[in-house]
């Protein structure tokens, strides 16, 4: 997710690290480099300029210019700017005050709508709710046999008519359906084209009118880039649109759609879809998005994810540790072994701070360097872990050998476990988004 512009975004942090004390023109360097970064992830022209002009503004002041941490300064109001950009704060799914929410999706053909119907159905469910797929798109025979099989995969039921060509009256049967069963939520599932067009909108118009929805939900695969954002501005006008799901983000190493839409229609970004099983559906956090991006890792979404594949108390323990400072080389490993169960790599990677993929994210180079990892520390004795400062040369190389590694492979572990512990410490600090408080490895 996002490979390619954290790497860029990253390289140019490290060189203005590097630097010390910066000049005006050290950070217009940067702000060039960082433009271009954005521009090749595909950002809107228009969103990059504003995004330069603010943090250019602000970056240049005396007050970072002259403070003992320029280059941390910076990286920060790159990241405020990223959060705003990203949407600000987090936009929740309304409920409607009736008890009875009603969410229409809607999207082009192939953007992921019954697939995600299906997974926020699911997301609904562990909330708690009692949710009903309604299948509106007639025109796609084998749309409503899908939007079956995922309501089976996630346990819900779905309300279909093989036999009816008319989506507004499947609607209405669908929420009557709804309401009758005792359900609290319906998802209505609508029909997409390949293109937007007059018939498609005006279909979409005429259901919305029928069944006054509680929130219309666009899809929007995150790989179309631009073209997202422009499938988004036409729903919006035309259609009116509360919020978007933003899927395939997994596959998206550019970021540009996520990164313009809501600075382009106003309309923030609800859910990710990070994956094709019925699981792969994230609340998005503009905050810990920008953290990914920037490669500061996305430790809460870490613990969530803990808190939903590992059992509670585990994971309520990993979390008072880490914000007690008390994380070790056990708990690291301990923690590995979790998420090596809680889902593809490529996705829990990115969210661990200190760790970092070059390039595409690449599943393989993350299969090993975990692996690597565990041997290096199943290597090491109890001591070693609860206090890594014993560990002096020659417990390196005892290390190295016995887990098959380097002794430059130990001295990157226990810098990357250095670095996250550093991190987790400035994560814990109340004063974390205070000005001058904000370091980063
Ligand atoms: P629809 O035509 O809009 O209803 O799209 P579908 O729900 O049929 O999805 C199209 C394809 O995108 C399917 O192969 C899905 O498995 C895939 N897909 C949907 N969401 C995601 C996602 O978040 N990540 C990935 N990798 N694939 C997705």
């Amino acid at each position: 997710m996002f490979s390619s512009l954290s790497e860029k975004l990253q390289d140019v942090f490290k060189r203005l690290r590097g630097k010390g004390k910066l000049t005006e023109k050290d950070i217009k360097d940067a702000m060039k480099e960082v433009k271009l970064a954005l521009l090749e992830a595909d950002v809107n022209y228009k969103v990059v300029k504003d995004f330069i002009n603010t943090v250019t503004q602000k970056a240049v002041g005396e007050e970072v210019l002259e403070s003992l941490t320029p280059a941390q300064q910076v990286i920060k109001i790159v990241y405020d700017e990223m959060v705003r950009l990203l949407g600000g704060s987090d936009t929740k799914l309304t409920f409607s005050p009736s008890g009875f929410s009603i969410y229409m999706m809607v999207g082009l053909q192939g953007s992921g709508k019954t697939t995600t119907a299906g997974k926020l159905a699911g997301l609904l469910k562990k909330q708690g709710k009692n949710p009903l797929l309604v299948a509106c798109d007639i025109y796609r025979p084998a749309a409503i046999k899908q939007l079956e099989v995922v309501a089976q995969k996630v346990g819900v039921k779905c309300f279909a008519d093989y036999n009816s060509k008319d989506a507004v009256k499947i609607a209405k049967e669908g929420i009557e359906f709804a309401k009758a069963s005792r359900c609290d939520v319906a998802i209505v599932d609508t029909a997409g084209r390949l293109h937007i067009n007059q018939e498609l909108m005006d279909e979409l118009v005429s259901i919305k009118n029928a069944i006054k929805p509680t929130e219309i939900l666009l899809v929007l695969d995150a790989m179309t880039g631009q073209d997202a954002v422009n499938v988004a501005t036409a729903f919006n006008e035309q259609l009116g649109i509360d919020g978007i799901i933003m899927t395939k983000l997994d596959g998206d190493t550019r970021g540009g759609a996520a990164l313009s839409v809501k600075a382009i229609t106003g309309k923030p970004i609800k859910f990710a879809g990070v994956g094709e099983k019925m699981e792969d559906l994230e609340a998005f956090h503009p905050d810990r998005m920008a953290s990914r991006i920037l490669g500061m890792g996305d430790i809460l979404t870490l613990i969530e994810k803990a808190q939903e594949a590992i059992d509670q108390k585990k994971a309520e323990e990993l979390e008072k540790k880490l914000r007690s400072m008390q994380f070790t080389l056990e708990d690291f490993l301990d923690q590995l072994k979790q998420i090596k169960k809680m889902g593809p790599l490529s996705q829990i990677i990115s969210m661990i701070p200190g760790i970092k993929l070059k390039g595409d994210v690449d599943f393989d180079a993350g299969e090993k360097e975990l692996k690597k990892i565990e041997a290096i520390i199943n290597s090491m004795t109890k001591e070693e872990r609860q206090d890594p400062s014993i560990i002096n040369s020659s417990r390196k190389r005892r290390i190295a050998m016995g887990s098959g590694t380097t002794v430059q492979d130990v001295n990157r572990l226990l810098k990357q476990f250095e670095d996250m512990k550093r991190m987790m410490k400035q994560f814990s600090n109340p004063n974390f988004a205070k000005k001058g408080k904000f370091k980063f490895p």
